[in-house]
């Protein structure tokens, strides 16, 4: 079995609206799987659902191959997007308790503790009450009882939302080391920034559908547009730039150079491999920049939703 978890046609609806409709997902072991899409696509409803929070209207999910049931919750670390700590508890007996819950032995408990709050930095605020931590801080000890017990399977809702971009690289490290140390990684996000480092794979939900899955750099492929971004260093500017535009599909850009070149955005015409391109350039001139312009994982999200709606 290559897939940690599949969830296969999942549909469920809140009165008349439909939250998820028909969404299957196949997460492969070792992966970090992105769950990407706009506020409201539905992200939330299908992780409470793999969390057994939610039951689904129809589908249904399997963990290592069995259908999900109680068992299961020990074996995935979930940190909700709707985070909340007792406000009035210490840090240290607040996260004790909590680790407690997922079954480690006190002496367990505290040594992993002790280890985390040294890893994220926060070691002296064991002592000091919630309240007083600010959010970043909060959201770190709710990290750290995600994963202390070593589940095989992390669920992460929007876990960058909160921190200051220091705290962002620091857990997106961290999550990089989980994955690389064989935990399985999924995590939704409504930005886009993390999901170049991050993830593996994807699944784009837009209004309660999937529109797009697969390995990250396959999708990239299949959304490459052939357009390479060239440096000319020539006397000729102007008129190479006429030439080129009567041969090629031209745009401007912005790049750094020391030069005065010629900058633009070179789209191939079908026949043309890029060497065709290269060649021709090198015969007008001399090429200081030569780079294939991959698709971002940004620039996917935006086109797909823009031709689903
Ligand atoms: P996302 O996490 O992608 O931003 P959610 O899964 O939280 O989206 O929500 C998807 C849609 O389902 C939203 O329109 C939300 O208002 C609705 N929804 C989620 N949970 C409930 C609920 N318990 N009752 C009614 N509507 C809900
Ligand atoms: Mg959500």
């Amino acid at each position: 079995m290559n897939n940690l978890l599949e969830a296969h046609s999942v549909s469920k609806k809140f009165g008349e609206f439909t939250a998820l409709n028909n969404v299957s997902i196949s997460v492969p072991k070792g992966s970090i799987f992105g769950l990407l899409g706009p506020n409201g696509a539905g992200k939330t409803t299908l992780i409470r659902i793999i969390n057994q929070i939610t039951m689904p209207d129809t589908g249904h999910v399997t963990l290592d191959g069995k259908s999900l049931q109680p068992e299961h919750i020990k074996d995935i670390g979930y940190l909700p997007e709707e985070r909340g700590l007792y406000k009035s508890m210490k840090v240290g007996e607040q996260a004790l308790y909590l680790a407690r819950l997922k079954g480690l032995s006190k002496q367990e408990a505290k040594e992993r503790l002790q280890y985390w709050f040294d890893r994220l930095e926060i070691g002296d605020w064991w002592h000091k009450k919630i309240q007083e931590l600010s959010k970043g801080m909060a959201q770190k000890v709710q990290f750290i009882v995600t994963v202390l017990h070593n589940p095989k399977l992390l669920i992460f809702d929007e876990p960058f939302s909160g921190f200051d971009p220091i705290n962002a690289n620091l857990i997106k490290d961290e999550i990089l080391r989980l994955r690389d140390q064989g935990a399985t990684v999924i995590f939704s996000t409504h930005r886009m920034e993390s999901v170049e480092e991050l993830c593996d794979h994807i699944a784009l939900i837009n209004k309660s559908n999937k529109i797009l899955d697969g390995k990250l750099t396959d999708i990239k492929r299949q959304y490459r547009t052939q357009t390479y971004e060239v440096g000319l260093r020539t006397e000729h500017k102007e008129q190479l730039q006429k030439e080129l535009s009567t041969k090629f599909e031209i745009a401007p850009t912005n790049f750094k150079t020391l030069e005065d070149d010629l900058m633009l955005n070179i789209k191939l015409s079908e026949h043309d491999t890029s060497n065709d391109l290269l060649g021709y350039l090198s015969s007008k001139g001399e090429v200081s920049h030569f780079v294939e312009l991959i698709p971002s994982a940004n620039d996917i999200f935006i086109q797909a939703v823009k031709n689903n709606n």
